[in-house]
């Protein structure tokens, strides 16, 4: 079973070090072939507007889409605004996620920071409960979830950072950036793998 990860643009590389560290096979997407038997494709971090623009011009977007009504998916960070349905502005969205999203939600001076998390679900994956310890950069909130898409979890005033909808995760920050692999391990889990 392979796990892919779009390769346009962003840090996929880091999550591809981290699945290849658990011992999963992975291939870096640029086409919609290779699409093709994957278990889960993740989505990775980088520049939205750029990841939707360069997902139109190889023709991915249809392939994506209908990638995601099938299969598991996960965006982190920009990969999280490139699932949702609106983002508050023109740009390519998958829509694929019954999400919300606000850009750059945290300003520029406290752009990037770190947060302690709970995330009851990751107890799935390992049930050594602890708080999951989240980078945000540049990072988007998730304003709303409706329809079948659940919170996952919240800061501390409430605020959404991580949302799943079925075989969709969508993840404001960047577990692949940290040494703590729940989160990879968690979506392995979601893609049957
Ligand atoms: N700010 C970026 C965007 O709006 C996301 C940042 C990131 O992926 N670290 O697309």
């Amino acid at each position: 079973m392979t796990i892919g990860v779009l390769a346009l643009q962003g840090d996929f590389s880091e999550h591809i070090a981290i699945l290849k560290r658990l011992g999963v096979s992975t291939r870096e997407v640029r086409l919609s072939e290779q699409l093709d038997d994957l278990a889960g494709l993740i989505i990775p971090g980088g520049e939205s507007t750029t990841i939707g623009k360069l997902a139109e011009d190889y023709r991915l977007m249809e392939p994506l889409r209908q990638y995601g009504r099938e299969k598991a998916i996960w965006g982190t960070c920009a990969g999280a605004i490139f699932l949702s349905r609106d983002a508050r502005r023109k740009q390519p969205l998958l829509g694929l996620m019954d999400i919300t999203v606000e850009r750059n939600a945290f300003g520029r001076q406290v752009a990037s920071f770190e947060a302690d998390l709970e995330v009851p679900v990751l107890a799935a994956v390992d049930p050594r409960e602890r708080p999951y310890h989240a980078i945000f950069i540049r990072a988007p909130l998730i304003e709303t979830v409706s329809g079948d898409a659940q919170a996952l979890a919240q800061l501390e005033d409430g605020r959404i950072v991580a949302a799943r909808q079925g075989r969709l995760l969508a993840t404001s920050f960047h577990p692949e950036l940290t040494g703590d692999d729940r989160f990879h391990r968690y979506f392995l889990h979601m893609a049957g793998v």
